[in-house]
């Protein structure tokens, strides 16, 4: 323990609970997952709602721990941001998904753009478009098949930075999504500013979309109003063939889910797009 004015301070304090102790577990074995190989990035189908066809697909990562077996995302990357790990990790993923999306585009596949989740800790380094500019041209994939996912959250402050940094962004030619959309807080007048490509709708506005009725008119305002904004919407989590027709219906124009596809590892995913899967 810590005691006032002396210098008696021990790292393992006795009232250290368990779950710092496994947090700290955490910590030190996601320090060396990077160089032990131990991350792979699956690969969730986008549906265009209009073919019915694949146009893209959001790059998820997963850690197999040899001894502990698959550790969630929402338990790691929360980790990973807070101990800046998030930055070597993030340039990983971020680097293998322009790989393998330029791979597939060589082996013949139809053109898809790769979505890749940026954490706003990697959006705020000073060097994060010129990450980007090198990560293009090391793997040579075309910036427009590269769309990077922001959530709100990375617009509430330094407004100035964010606006010049998605200006470089957008000359450089990659797309932006505001990826869970509704949950955060954002100005909506930031929307057509950002130059923003994509809306995704959150998951929990589309879960009970059948039920609830409230869900059901904020989902149709949200498809209604990236229409009017010339954004297009996407449906993120979409399980059910109800949930599929309500947007269908109300115009929507692409679609992510287990209804399709939950995310799948790389040969999969190139598998499913050789046999031409439909909705
Ligand atoms: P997210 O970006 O909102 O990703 C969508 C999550 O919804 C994924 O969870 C996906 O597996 C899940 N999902 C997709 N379709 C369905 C469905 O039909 N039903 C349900 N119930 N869930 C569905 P996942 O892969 O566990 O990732 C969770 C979160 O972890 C992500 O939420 C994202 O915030 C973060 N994350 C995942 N991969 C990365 C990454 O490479 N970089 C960063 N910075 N964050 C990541
Ligand atoms: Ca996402
Ligand atoms: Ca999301
Ligand atoms: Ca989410």
């Amino acid at each position: 323990s810590k005691e006032k004015g002396g210098n008696s301070y021990h790292y393992y304090h006795p009232d250290m609970n368990k779950r710092s102790l496994h947090r700290l577990n955490l910590e030190v074995h996601l320090r060396k997952a990077l160089e032990r190989g131990e991350f792979e990035i699956y690969y969730q189908p986008i549906v265009d709602l209009r073919h019915g066809s694949v146009i893209g697909m959001e790059s998820l990562v997963r850690w197999q721990h040899p001894d502990w077996g698959m550790v969630s995302p929402t338990e790691f990357i929360p980790l990973a941001e807070e101990t800046g790990l998030i930055i070597p990790i993030g340039n990983w993923i971020l680097k293998q998904s322009c790989m393998q999306n330029k791979e597939w585009q060589q082996k013949g596949l139809p053109p898809l753009v790769v979505s890749v989740n940026i954490s706003a800790i990697q959006f705020h380094q000073s060097n994060f478009v010129q990450t980007v500019m090198d990560t293009l041209q090391e793997s040579g994939l075309a910036p427009d098949r590269l769309c990077l996912e922001i959530t709100e959250n990375v617009a509430m402050n330094n407004v100035p930075y964010i606006i010049e940094t998605l200006q470089k962004l957008k000359v450089l030619g990659v797309r932006l999504s505001i990826d869970d959309f509704g949950t955060g807080y954002s100005s909506l007048s930031y929307l057509k500013r950002f130059h923003v490509h994509t809306l995704k709708i959150d998951q929990s506005f589309i879960r009970d979309i059948s039920s609830d009725e409230d869900n059901a008119a904020i989902v149709t305002a949200l498809i209604a109003m990236s229409r009017q904004l010339k954004i297009k919407s996407l449906a993120e989590g979409v399980e059910t063939m109800d949930q599929l027709h309500f947007l269908i219906a109300q115009g929507c124009d692409e679609i992510q889910g287990n209804v399709f596809s939950k995310p799948i590892p790389a040969s999969d995913f190139e598998h499913l797009i050789k046999n031409n899967k439909q909705l």
